[in-house]
């Protein structure tokens, strides 16, 4: 007779979740045309029940999207093995996601590619998927808080970017930072229904199919739709930051931020600036000038907030 061994209620649940994890690959994705192998074995491996909450966690293999917080929430099943697939990844590709979330579809990402870049705009959901994708050993992830409208151009070119969440059209910002041959897989629409498009680029330029109909929450940002919250902050930066290179280097950044306001000399050798808009850009905007540009020697940055005046573009005034 074989020896009878206690089994922990921990690894009943993983048991009973792997089974039903195998029936979604099964029921939802296959017999729907997912046929990237590499796709599928992925979505057997990654346990999703641990990206929701404890609460909905029964749910998490269900053909439907579910609430994370935040207002956010996981995305079906289905939508995440259909846009994965689009993006014909390789062992060695670089994808950058824009939507972290939970952190689920990242971590399907980063079994089949080389290194991944995600980022949210909600820090306490950043923070999160950072702690679950950790603890299940996804090193090739990297987490990141802010405004991926703008992309992270500092690591493009990407060969594969996600969104993974709704745009009122497709960012230039996102389709300057694909390699030759990228793929951009992203909802475009309003926030009702959008429609899911692939962009190729290819040597005639960017390519643009459509592949269907489907469902996201808005991508707040620069590039997306406007949150409706508007951040006013006056910056006073100190060192050696005075020179035309300065204030137009902010003005540049400024512009690509989508960021409002102008930028000055003082007399006392500081340098004056407001910056209003988004939230997400005018902080990422802080963060830029805290480095500076290349040359400066930034020694202090002092920031105060005030009440919106409704800036309209970004001036060098003196
Ligand atoms: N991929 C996620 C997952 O696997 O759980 C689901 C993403 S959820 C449908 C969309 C996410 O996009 C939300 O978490 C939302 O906060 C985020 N988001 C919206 N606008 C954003 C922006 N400009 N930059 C980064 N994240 C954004």
């Amino acid at each position: 007779m074989g020896a009878i061994r206690a089994v922990s209620s921990e690894e009943f649940d993983d048991s009973r979740f792997e089974q039903s994890r195998l029936r979604m690959v099964q029921e939802q994705l296959l017999t729907r045309g997912i046929a990237d192998e590499r796709v599928l074995a992925a979505m057997r491996r990654v346990p999703r029940h641990l990206f929701v909450d404890e609460m909905a966690r029964p749910a998490a293999y269900e053909d439907e999207p579910l609430p994370i917080g935040s207002g956010q929430t996981i995305s079906q099943p289905y939508m995440v093995a259909r846009m994965t697939e689009l993006l014909e990844l390789e062992s060695d590709s670089r994808v950058l996601e824009v939507g972290t979330g939970s952190g689920y579809q990242a971590a399907v990402l980063a079994e089949i590619a080389g290194e991944v870049w995600t980022v949210e705009r909600h820090g306490a959901l950043a923070e999160r998927a950072r702690r679950v994708l950790a603890r299940l050993g996804h090193r090739n992830v990297h987490v990141e808080t802010g405004d991926g409208s703008l992309g992270l151009p500092h690591h493009s070119p990407f060969d594969a970017i996600v969104v993974t969440a709704a745009s009122p059209g497709v960012p230039p910002s996102l389709t300057d930072q694909l390699a030759p041959g990228g793929r951009l897989v992203i909802p475009v629409g309003g926030q009702g229904t959008q429609r899911l498009r692939l962009i190729r680029r290819d040597p005639n330029g960017l390519q643009e199919t459509d592949v269907l109909g489907c469902r996201f929450v808005p991508l707040i940002g620069a590039h997306g739709h406007p949150s409706g919250e508007v951040r006013r902050l006056r910056v006073l930066v100190e060192g050696r930051v005075q020179g035309v290179w300065f204030r137009e280097s902010t003005r540049e950044e400024a512009e690509r931020r989508g960021v409002r306001g102008w930028v000055r000399n003082l007399a006392d050798g500081r340098v004056e600036a407001v910056f209003e808009g988004e939230p997400a850009g005018v902080d990422a905007l802080v963060r830029w000038v805290r480095r500076g540009p290349e040359r400066a020697l930034v020694t202090e940055v002092t920031v105060s907030s005030e009440a919106p005046q409704g800036e309209q573009g970004f001036r060098v005034t003196g």
